[in-house]
């Protein structure tokens, strides 16, 4: 990773950027506060492999602005998760919701299949997606279930509703899992990162902060997410000529072929030093 960058731009990235998505230890660290993402991960961390899940309000963003973290955690050895609170099954303006929703499914689950993932689903409706305990809930406890070291999940400045509320349910999810004294049907989880994905539907505020080298899996992520129409612009908008394009651009500014930029929750790049 970052090949051909130099020492001063490795110590300006590494915090962050090593320690993406490269985290297996799930277990409570005693400096990290109940229901909140720890700090960035020590040097022993960084060499085990990592679990990740994407969560998503729709399919499409999973794939499109989280599938390429998603494959690389798989193609890393680590386990790998697609999280849709809804099938996005009103995206379409001549496809019937429950036709076009079924197609979406099966869509995400050759795509997840393509990349070595578990597709997940909520059964929400598309633009309905409320903020609640129930949503909040039900995403703690497949936090619980399936255990990711670091969740990818939406910004919260998007024009989307739907994107907005999964970025509100998220952070809710995140610290409920996290309450070994909210008893659920497993025990707690700590999510030990969350990043926020590079989505052209979540661009307001959203600042960069580390880049991840998907050199090794960016045809395989591009073959998955062709398993979508819309991923050749069938509902108006260029997601491939768009995400392919900004690979190649987080490539050039972090020295490797293609590239995410990816967003990290507040707190998580604060360091802690002895000495400058
Ligand atoms: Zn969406």
């Amino acid at each position: 990773m970052m090949c051909g960058t130099t020492r001063r731009e490795v110590i300006k990235l590494s915090s962050a950027t090593l320690a993406a998505l490269s985290i297996g230890n799930t277990a409570l660290h005693s400096s990290q506060l109940l229901g909140q993402p720890s700090s960035p991960a020590s040097e022993h961390d960084r060499t085990t492999p990592s679990s990740v899940m994407a969560i998503a309000a729709h399919p499409g963003d999973a794939f499109f602005a989280m599938g390429a973290p998603v494959a690389l955690a798989t193609h890393q050895g680590g386990a790998a998760f697609l999280l849709s609170l809804s099938l996005g099954e009103r995206g379409s303006s001549t496809i019937p919701p429950a036709q076009y929703g079924a197609m979406q499914r099966d869509a995400t689950e050759k795509a997840a299949a393509l990349i070595g993932a578990t597709p997940l689903f909520l059964a929400y409706r598309d633009g309905e997606i409320p903020v609640d305990d129930e949503a909040s809930l039900a995403v703690c406890d497949l936090l619980r279930r399936h255990k990711p070291a670091t969740v990818v999940t939406h910004w919260k400045g998007s024009w989307h509703k739907d994107h907005r509320a999964c970025h509100e349910i998220v952070q809710n999810a995140v610290f409920y899992a996290g309450l070994p004294a909210l008893a659920r049907e497993n025990p707690a989880h700590a999510v030990r990162q969350v990043f926020y994905a590079d989505n052209w539907e979540d661009a307001e505020g959203f600042v960069t902060d580390t880049y991840l080298d998907i050199s090794p899996v960016f045809e395989q992520y591009s073959n998955a997410c062709s398993m979508f129409p819309m991923w050749r612009g069938e509902t108006g908008f260029r997601y491939n000529d768009y995400y392919s394009s900004r690979a190649v651009e987080c490539g050039c500014l972090s020295r490797c072929r293609y590239a995410v930029g990816l967003m990290s929750a507040a707190g998580q790049s604060v360091r802690n030093l002895q000495a400058l």
